[in-house]
Formats: C-alpha cells, sequence, structure tokens
C-alpha cells in the first residue's frame, strides 16, 4: 500500500500534459463497460480513482463530456488520455498507464473489474467481477461467475 502521502508523476502519450496524483487510489481495477471500449479503443480498460483534489493536471487538455457527471480529459496535443473527471462524485480517475514508464513509481493493484457484464473478453485473474458497481460506488453490487479462459468473448452472451 501506498504511503499516505507519496506523489505519483505521469505524463500524456507527447508528454505535453503532466499528471500528479497525491496518496493512495480509493480504488483500483479495470472496466468493460462500452463508453470506456470506445474512448480508449480497447478491450479493457485499467482504472484507479482519487478524490478529485488529489490530482493535478499541467497542460493543455481538453474534456469530451458525454453527460454532467462524467468528463474525459486528454492533451490538445497528441490526444492521449489521462483521466476522467467525475464531478458530481468528486472524484477523478487517472489512467494507470498514464503514470507508467521507467520512473514509475506507482504500483497498479487491480482489486477488481466492473461493467463485466458488457465484456467483449474473458478474464481468469480470480478478481471480483461486478455486473455494474460495488455497493460502495452505487452499483447493484452482482458478481458474475468468472469463465474458465481468459481471451476474446465467443457469441455467448449469457452471464
Ligand atoms: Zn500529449
Ligand atoms: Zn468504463
Amino acid at each position: 500500500m501506498d504511503h499516505e502521502n507519496a506523489t505519483h508523476q505521469g505524463s500524456c502519450y507527447c508528454g505535453a500534459v503532466k499528471v500528479t496524483v497525491s496518496g493512495p487510489p480509493l480504488a483500483a481495477g479495470y472496466c468493460h463497460c462500452l463508453e470506456c471500449r470506445k474512448w480508449h479503443s480497447a478491450p479493457i480498460n485499467a482504472f484507479a480513482i482519487w478524490p478529485a483534489g488529489k490530482v493535478t493536471l499541467e497542460g493543455d487538455t481538453m474534456a469530451s463530456a458525454v453527460s454532467e457527471d462524467s468528463a474525459r480529459v486528454s492533451c490538445r496535443q497528441c490526444g492521449g488520455c489521462v483521466a476522467n473527471r467525475k464531478p458530481t462524485m468528486d472524484i477523478t480517475g487517472v489512467y494507470p498507464m498514464t503514470l507508467a514508464g521507467p520512473a514509475n513509481t506507482f504500483h497498479f493493484e487491480p482489486a477488481f473489474h466492473i461493467f463485466y457484464e458488457e465484456r467483449v473478453m474473458n478474464v481468469n485473474d480470480g478478481l471480483p467481477k461486478y455486473v455494474d458497481l460495488p455497493e460502495m460506488f452505487g452499483g447493484s453490487g452482482r458478481t458474475v461467475h468468472e469463465s474458465q479462459n481468459t481471451g476474446w468473448r465467443s457469441t455467448e452472451r449469457a452471464g
């Protein structure tokens, strides 16, 4: 577990936007929702959430808000994804791979999968797999049994 006051720094793809987080995240895991898959153009998205006041973004960013409670922030120069602001919950998601690199000091410790019902990939890692969100984040708290296999989800759609 991170030290209470430890800070970790990262940047976007081109380096123009600096990301600084302070202290340990409130939660970290993988998201399988359609919005994340569209925005990152990736089958699974790794996330970590901090209180909004613990995340600092420096540089020329732009926010792509699709709803009042979510604004995805990217670098205006390279388009690299850096954060997801959730103003109604006063939290900010930072993509842990933003903090990756030779000087990375942040240790990503995924605890669960969210929106697993929407997945395009099965993951067999033993972590809890929530249909939507854990109850502490306003979800149903229901989980899905994981498949024996990791890999692209076939045409089966049953939970
Ligand atoms: Zn950039
Ligand atoms: Zn998502």
